[in-house]
């Protein structure tokens, strides 16, 4: 039966879960990075409340929870990303661990510097880069840290194509100075930042694609914005491997000042 009730937004919604639900990663990242990124933290023992935003189906997460003792809440807006981490929560000896939310990471559930981080792996540009950074300050406690993975330029200039993907998908992409010093603005220490390796993008995110992608057109065959969607993601893929030279993701490290 036609569902009349869905908006386009719904409906693309379903999409982007029915496809990238099936992908343990959502975004760029890996183990390794997520763990180098922890180690600018200092004293990450006494981290016992802490915050993953857009945890997605939670391979970050399950990172963070391994390796320090907090209590994690790992907030996402699509359920069906929620629903799959639930899933790999129960094969895990974690559970009470990790608490799961479907919620935006605009609305904080949580009381004003109550958190002793605040993480967001590839998401905080849901809701801007600038504007996360300053929302998520007033719940973490003083002298605590935040985390973050964000799309950055490594040049000054880049080819007009490249550019303009950029200014149409995320305009607050910047160079990795201008986000360094968006982030002292925030309120923060930039205590480190590092580039993700090409391998965050290449082996761990794209490569599962294509399989993935195989089984999505099949379950949606004859649906023309599914096949557009498909198009879609392997032209963001083509523009990465031509242009990486360009733009990736850096994992900046900030202290509530
Ligand atoms: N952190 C995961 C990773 O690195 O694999 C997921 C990154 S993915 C690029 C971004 C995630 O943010 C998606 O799972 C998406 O559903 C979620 N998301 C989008 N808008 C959101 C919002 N306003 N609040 C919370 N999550 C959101």
């Amino acid at each position: 039966m036609k569902d009349n009730s869905k908006t386009i937004v719904d409906f693309n919604f379903s999409l982007i879960a029915d496809f990238f639900a099936r992908l343990n990663r959502q975004g760029p990242g890996s183990e390794d990075v997520t763990k180098k990124a922890l180690s600018f933290i200092d004293n990450l023992a006494d981290v016992k409340k802490m915050v993953d935003l857009g945890c997605g189906t939670g391979t970050q997460t399950l990172t963070l929870a391994e390796n320090t003792d907090a209590h994690i809440t790992a907030i996402d807006l699509i359920p069906e990303m929620i629903e799959v981490f639930d899933g790999r929560i129960k094969e895990t000896k974690l559970e009470q661990r990790i608490s799961t939310v479907v919620g935006s990471m605009g609305e904080s559930p949580f009381a004003e510097n109550s958190l002793d981080l605040v993480w967001a792996e590839g998401s905080i540009y849901n809701i801007g880069y600038n504007y996360g950074l300053k929302y998520w300050h007033q719940y973490l406690k003083k002298g605590c840290y935040i985390g973050v993975s964000e799309a950055s330029w490594f040049t000054e200039e880049r080819p007009d194509e490249i550019q303009e993907f950029w200014d149409a998908n995320y305009p607050e992409i910047d160079t990795i100075p201008i986000k360094i010093a968006q982030m002292r603005d925030a309120g923060y220490t930039p205590v480190a930042h590092f580039i993700l390796p090409e391998t965050c993008w290449l082996d761990e995110f794209y490569a599962p694609m294509p399989k993935v992608a195989e089984e999505f057109l099949i379950r949606n065959a004859g649906n023309k914005i599914a096949e557009e969607f498909m198009q879609m993601n392997s032209h963001e893929v083509e523009l990465y491997k031509r242009y990486k030279e360009y733009y990736g993701y850096v994992f900046y490290i900030g202290k509530k000042i």
